[in-house]
């Protein structure tokens, strides 16, 4: 795929084909999209005919867009604002993702290593102030997400498995802070998460918010047009050209030309040169079950926490409104040089290994179908925190990426510091821009390196935690190669 930016003095031209359709059939979408799309019949894409002006271009239609779209009108109702989105708004990550609002905490670790104590507790602090500015904004504009409360929890699926919460709590107490996690007795773990493989947890102390991933991003969508943003779906941006007179967007049928331009295409944004380094597209999948209200009452499942289960590979998920059972497993397949083909949708074989943790983490479910099966793209960066800029070629365009598999919070947050950089002010969002880019250290290593290394790690994961499910070691050289997940793999390059 051909890909070009160059700089014209501060004039970019950006060739932006990473765009795919799968051929000779619809695209696989998530249970929670084709949800969300059958309650909204009437809502019409809008595809972009002809020439437009406007004062910002959004390039993609998920979370990082619609949220930075709604705060520049919020702060500057008579902008124009324009939206381009290549297929449906939320048909990306955001209508596919599991609908936990997470928080930093787990992260305390990393983000005190590189950013010292006090600005790694003040972005603690603002990731759980961001959690409730998404509820606020739900309230304000409607938005009906079935937005809800869980107990969450943190368990080790294996007996190998390290109880890192205890690491995260030790931590904040040397800092003289609280962190939620109440380690649960052998006893709570049993009453709380029945007979099945759980060897020690904690839960965090107040209940977690969820959403319905796909409604959050349309119920956003909705709302930024009853701000007078226009929106345009099915509509590709192929190319970005820099030009005295403004940055022209160009589509497959007409161009906006707009003052400035934010990039929020995510993953299929990180093949470009300017992201390929830092960011590291791989799979992030999820297995659901029917509704089965009912038999999660007799058998027990109704309490069960959602949340994080570590064996080797880390699955997440949990109960959903309706009574189904869900399941997510991230990171099997990476994308050599950023590249989204349509396994991105559907990644059979990665969906098989989730089934299988489905089947270990829920043994008491071994006679329900997987009913629902889906996969998306993760832009994974090394810090697993998002960082933004402008191009170099052009700094009237703006971008966030590297949401890792934990942007439903922080792409929140992303609206209001993309917008305080198109209005250009200095204020305490463009301060937590700051922030999340100090936190990046590393780059990953070059193509053709990062796939075969990519390869031969992530079968030795795969390999490590199946011995580990079945109360073994594995492979001395397995383990060790596993180990690189974590360790050697974005050390090979250092910014
Ligand atoms: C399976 C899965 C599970 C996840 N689980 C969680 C979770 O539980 N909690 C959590 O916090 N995070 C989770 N995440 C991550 C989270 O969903 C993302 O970080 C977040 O949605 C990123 O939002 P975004 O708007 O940046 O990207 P996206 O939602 O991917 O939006 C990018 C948009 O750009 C559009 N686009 C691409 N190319 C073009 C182009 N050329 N022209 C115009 N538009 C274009 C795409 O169609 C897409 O709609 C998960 C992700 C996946 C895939």
């Amino acid at each position: 795929m051909a890909v070009a930016v160059r700089g014209k003095g501060h004039r970019a031209s950006v060739q932006l084909r990473g765009w795919q359709r799968p051929v000779g059939r619809p695209r696989h979408q998530s249970l929670w999209f084709t949800g969300a799309l059958a309650a909204e019949p009437d809502a019409e894409p809008n595809p972009l005919g002809g020439d437009a002006t406007a004062d910002v271009c959004v390039v993609g239609g998920g979370y990082t867009g619609l949220w930075t779209a709604l705060r520049l009108l919020e702060a500057e109702p008579t902008l124009r604002v324009t939206v381009l989105e290549a297929d449906l708004c939320g048909s990306g990550a955001s209508g596919r993702n599991n609908g936990g609002v997470g928080n930093l905490w787990r992260s305390l670790p990393l983000l005190v290593n590189r950013l010292g104590a006090d600005d790694a507790l003040r972005m603690v602090r603002e990731n759980l102030r961001a959690a409730e500015d998404i509820k606020a904004a739900v309230e304000t504009y409607g938005i009906d997400c079935e937005l809800h409360q869980r107990p969450s929890g943190w368990v080790a699926t294996t007996r190998a498995a390290a109880p890192a919460w205890r690491g995260v709590v030790r931590l904040a107490e040397r800092l003289g802070v609280e962190a939620p996690y109440l380690e649960l007795t052998p006893e709570e773990l049993r009453e709380q998460y029945g007979a099945g493989p759980y060897y020690a947890g904690a839960l965090q102390r107040d209940e977690s918010l969820r959403i319905q991933p796909a409604k959050l991003a349309r119920g956003l969508r909705r709302a930024v047009l009853s701000l007078g943003a226009s929106v345009h779906e099915h509509t590709a941006v192929t190319s970005i050209d820099g030009a005295e007179s403004g940055v022209i967007v160009r589509t497959e049928n007409g161009s906006v030309r707009a003052g400035q331009v934010v990039l929020a295409a995510n993953a299929w944004m990180a093949f470009l040169p300017e992201f390929r380094n830092d960011v590291m597209v791989v799979t992030s999948n999820i297995v659901a079950t029917d509704p089965i209200p009912e038999l999660l009452e007799k058998r027990g499942l109704t309490q069960r926490p959602g949340g994080f289960n570590t064996a080797v590979r880390v699955n997440t998920g949990g109960l959903t409104l309706d009574g189904r059972v869900q399941v997510g497993g991230s990171g099997h397949t990476l994308a050599y040089r950023n590249h989204i083909t349509d396994l991105y949708d559907y990644a059979a074989a990665d969906l098989v290994k989730v089934e299988a943790d489905f089947r270990y983490l829920y043994p008491e479910l071994r006679d329900i179908p997987v009913t629902h099966a889906w996969s998306g793209p993760v832009d994974r960066a090394e810090s697993g925190q998002p960082y933004f800029g402008r191009l170099r070629a052009d700094d009237r365009v703006h971008y966030a990426i590297g949401f890792t598999g934990h942007g439903v919070t922080s792409t929140c947050d992303a609206g209001h510091i993309l917008t305080s950089a198109v209005l250009g002010r200095d204020d305490r969002w463009a301060e937590l821009g700051r922030l999340y880019n100090a936190t990046r250290r590393r780059t990953f290593p070059p193509e053709p390196v990062r796939s075969m290394f990519g390869g031969v790690i992530s079968g030795a994961l795969d390999r490590t935690d199946a011995a580990a499910k079945q109360d073994r070691d594995g492979a001395w050289l397995d383990r060790r190669v596993a180990g690189l997940a974590t360790a050697s793999l974005p050390r090979l390059g250092r910014k």
